[in-house]
C-alpha cells in the first residue's frame, strides 16, 4: 500500500483506486456486459449492502447528496414559508435546497468545538421563528467534517417542537452516534458518494435512509417521477433522480474497503491531535461519537500565516468555508437566530483544513506539524 502512497495529497484517491482498480475495472465490466445502465442490478446491490453496512431499514440512493435533501424536503411536503432550521456553518447545498422549494432557511449557530449546530441556537431560533409568525417544520442538523451533531439534544428539541428531523450527512456517511450509524437517527438522513466525500464514486451520487416505512415509499416514488403502483402512473410530482448503475458497480467495490479505510481516517486524525502544537484547536469528537473525518479541521487566528507556511512546503490545505451562509449574497435574506451567528461567523476566519484521507503516513503528519509549529 505505502508503495503506492501520496501522502502530500489533500485527498488521496489515486492510491485508493490503484488497491481496488483490477476489481472496479471487473464490475465496470459487468455493467458493459449486461448492458442494463439505469436501474441495474448493480442498484439494488448497494442499496442492500447499504441497508447492511448502516442498520437502516431503508436506504434508497439518487443522483447526488443534493438531490437526496431536495427528495427529503419533498417527502416532508415542504411548502412555501414553511421553515427550516440550518446551521449557518454549511456547505450551501443545505439551504440552497430549502430555498429552492420555496421555503425558509432560518439560520442557527454552530458550536465551536464541534463545528457543529449549538442545540441553544436552535431552541432560541424555534422561539424567534414562532415570534415573527413563520411555520417551523423542519430541523436539518449538518453533520460536518465528518463527525455527528449532538442527535439526541437536537431530537429531543425536535420533538418537543413538533418538527421533522433531516440529517445532512453529505459528509459522515459511516459514521456513528452512540454505538449506531448516524444515518439511522431522525425522520431521514441523507448522504453524498460526490467523489471527495469518505465514501465517494466516480460521479455523482447520493442516498437516503429512513426507518418509516411510509416515508421510504414516498421517497422511491418522489425520486422516479411520482411513480405509482404501475408504469407510466404518476401519483405525485416529483423528480428525475437516480443513481447510475457503473457508479452502484464501483460503490459495491470501495463499500468493502470501507470500514479499514475509517479505522485508518481515525488513527491519521489522532496522530495529527497528538503531534499538534498546542497554540492551535484541534478538533474534538465527543465519546460517544465516531468521525469519518471527511477535513481534519484546525482553528487558529494565524490561520492565513498557516496557511502560507504549509503552501511554502508543497502541502496543500483548503478553507472550508470562507464564508457562513448568512454572509453570502445569496442568502443575506433569509432569517437568523436573534442571538445571532457569532461562532458561524468568524470561524471562516479561523478554521483551516489539512489533508486527510486513509492513505496518508505517520511520517508526513509529523512534518506538517512541525511547520506548523515553526
Ligand atoms: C457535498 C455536500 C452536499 C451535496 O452533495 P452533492 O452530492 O455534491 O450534491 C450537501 N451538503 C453538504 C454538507 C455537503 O458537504
Amino acid at each position: 500500500m505505502s508503495e503506492y502512497s501520496n501522502p502530500t495529497q489533500f485527498i488521496d484517491l489515486k492510491s485508493q483506486q490503484s488497491q481496488i482498480r483490477s476489481k472496479i475495472n471487473k464490475r465496470i465490466s459487468t455493467v458493459l456486459d449486461h448492458g442494463i445502465y439505469i436501474m441495474g442490478p448493480e442498484v439494488k446491490e448497494f442499496e442492500e449492502l447499504l441497508q447492511k453496512f448502516t442498520g437502516s431499514k431503508y436506504a434508497l440512493t439518487c443522483a447526488n447528496g443534493t438531490d437526496a435533501l431536495t427528495i427529503s424536503m419533498m417527502a416532508f411536503d415542504l411548502k412555501s414559508n414553511d421553515v427550516v432550521f440550518i446551521p449557518s456553518f454549511t456547505y450551501v447545498a443545505s439551504a440552497e435546497t430549502v430555498a429552492q422549494l420555496g421555503a425558509i432557511p432560518f439560520f442557527v449557530d454552530v458550536k465551536k468545538s464541534t463545528f457543529n449546530m449549538d442545540p441553544d441556537s436552535l431552541k432560541q431560533a424555534i422561539i424567534d421563528a414562532k415570534g415573527m409568525g413563520l411555520n417551523p417544520k423542519v430541523v436539518m442538523p449538518v453533520d460536518l467534517f465528518g463527525q455527528p451533531s449532538d442527535l439526541h439534544e437536537i431530537l429531543d428539541i425536535a420533538k418537543e417542537n413538533n418538527l421533522k428531523t433531516l440529517i445532512d450527512g453529505a459528509q459522515s456517511f459511516g459514521s456513528d452516534y452512540k454505538n449506531k450509524k448516524a444515518c439511522t437517527y431522525g425522520d431521514i438522513a441523507t448522504t453524498s458518494f460526490f467523489p471527495a466525500k469518505p465514501l465517494g464514486c466516480y460521479g455523482d451520487g447520493g442516498a437516503i435512509f429512513t426507518q418509516d416505512p411510509e416515508l421510504a415509499e414516498l421517497i422511491d416514488s418522489i425520486r422516479l417521477h411520482g411513480k405509482g403502483q404501475e408504469k407510466y402512473d404518476n401519483v405525485r410530482i416529483g423528480v428525475n433522480s437516480r443513481l447510475d448503475t457503473i457508479q452502484a458497480a464501483i460503490l459495491i467495490e470501495k463499500l468493502e474497503i470501507f470500514p479499514e479505510e475509517i479505522a485508518l481516517r481515525n488513527k491519521f486524525a489522532s496522530i495529527y491531535t497528538k503531534c499538534m502544537p498546542n497554540t492551535i484547536e484541534c478538533p474534538i469528537i465527543p465519546k460517544d461519537s465516531l468521525s469519518v473525518w471527511a477535513q481534519y479541521t484546525i482553528i487558529s487566528e494565524h490561520r492565513d500565516a498557516l496557511r502560507e507556511k504549509l503552501s511554502k512546503k508543497n502541502i496543500p490545505s483548503v478553507i472550508y468555508y470562507p464564508k457562513s451562509l448568512s454572509q453570502q449574497d445569496g442568502y443575506k435574506k433569509f432569517p437568523m437566530v436573534s442571538s445571532g451567528l457569532k461562532i458561524s461567523e468568524s470561524l471562516p476566519n479561523e478554521v483551516l483544513s489539512l489533508p486527510m484521507h486513509p492513505y496518508l503516513r505517520e511520517d508526513f503528519i509529523r512534518h506538517a506539524c512541525k511547520i506548523l509549529e515553526e
